[in-house]
């Protein structure tokens, strides 16, 4: 099955992989090439840079601290590196990013802080089991918790609501705990609720976020926003010692402008969460798919007979199937079409056949 997915003359490419195989929407690469007039101070003393943390100021409407680096494996563990020392632990869900993709680099970055994993229902933390991990020692032999860290939306395609993000603060803040929150796919939660920035980040006891902008359509960024600024004391310096304080800051801080300003971030999530929903709406009636969990972002999360998994590669189409054998993930982006969708389903019914 052929679909042109692309502009112009590239090459067709099925795929719901992830959200980063998209390219840079035209937003964010129109606000890179306006900063690209002239000269302009470098290590992010600029204009364009100042512009994009009042953007951000203005979308949580709250005097936040913000940092842009390079990615969000940088972001989470940098920040959660300033959160720690490096006897204490964070606590994270089985399937957090910060523990099954990041290759360590919190633990690096922090000097030895170690990751506590926690179960939970569809990518979201058990609340019991955080309290257990948390109260069930308290002698010095333990690495003493010290951050809970919530992913948004999860990396099971869920939401957490702001209540349900309230109640891990308040359970997190009783025990003494900060809070983290990697947020790669925040835009996408926040177009899912239809609630502002603001109410399920800080005004619901999220200290810091990670801020993502690559999936959301730029061609890289992430923005660590500190609500508590007490938390970012010296944090500039461990960007700099990370090889995270891009001289040439304003073309990561620039499309920041581009995205934010004009809403675009969630124009292009809610997009992306609408293919999303219109895959999944279309595959629970398949016969042979289930949902893995409920599709409440831009993911449809599936299991598949392993013959139809396999039919489906060997047609070419390429996507993540890291939940066991007949798991697969579909991920939708902004650059997505309705086309693209209809050609996976149609792909998936044809492969169900053979
Ligand atoms: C993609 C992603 C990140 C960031 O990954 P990088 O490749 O380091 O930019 C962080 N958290 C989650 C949940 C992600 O999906």
């Amino acid at each position: 099955m052929a679909i042109d997915n692309n502009q112009g003359s590239a090459p067709v490419f099925n795929q719901f992989a992830s959200d980063n195989y998209a390219g840079i929407c035209p937003e964010a690469w129109r606000a890179m090439d306006e900063a690209n007039a002239g000269f302009a101070s470098s290590y992010g003393d600029d204009a364009w840079t100042e512009r994009a943390c009042s953007c951000i100021r203005d979308v949580f409407e709250t005097d936040c601290q913000v940092f842009f680096v390079f990615n969000g494996t940088a972001a989470n563990s940098l920040a959660l590196a300033a959160l720690c020392r490096s006897y204490h632990s964070v606590l994270c869900h089985d399937l957090a990013h910060v523990e099954t993709d990041e290759c360590g680099a919190p633990e690096f970055f922090s000097n030895g802080t170690k990751i506590l994993h926690i179960p939970g229902l569809n990518g979201k933390l058990d609340l019991d089991a955080v309290e257990h991990a948390i109260t069930r020692r308290s002698d010095i032999h333990y690495p003493k918790p010290r951050v809970l860290s919530l992913t948004q939306s999860t990396e099971l395609g869920t939401v957490y609501t702001p209540d349900e993000i309230g109640a891990a603060t308040v359970l997190a803040r009783r025990h003494g705990l900060r809070v983290q929150m990697d947020g790669a796919r925040f835009a996408n939660a926040v177009a899912a609720l239809g609630v502002s920035p603001a109410e399920t980040s800080w005004k619901a006891g999220v200290d810091v976020l990670c801020l993502g902008g690559a999936k959301n359509g730029m061609a890289l960024g992430e923005a660590v926003v500190f609500f508590n600024r007490e938390l970012a004391d010296e944090f500039e310096y461990r960007c700099k010692q990370a090889g995270q304080l891009a001289s040439k800051m304003r073309f990561i801080s620039a499309p920041w402008i581009g995205m934010l300003e004009n809403g675009t971030w969630l124009r292009n999530a809610a997009h992306a969460n609408r293919m999303a929903q219109m895959l999944a709406d279309e595959l629970v009636q398949t016969p042979a798919v289930r949902l893995i969990s409920p599709c409440q972002a831009n993911a449809v999360f599936v299991e598949m007979p392993a013959a139809t998994v396999a039919a489906l590669r060997a047609a070419g189409w390429h996507f993540y199937s890291f939940i066991g054998t007949g798991g697969a993930r579909f991920m939708c982006s902004w650059q997505t079409t309705e086309e693209d969708v209809r050609a996976l389903i149609q792909a998936v019914r044809l492969a169900c056949r053979t």
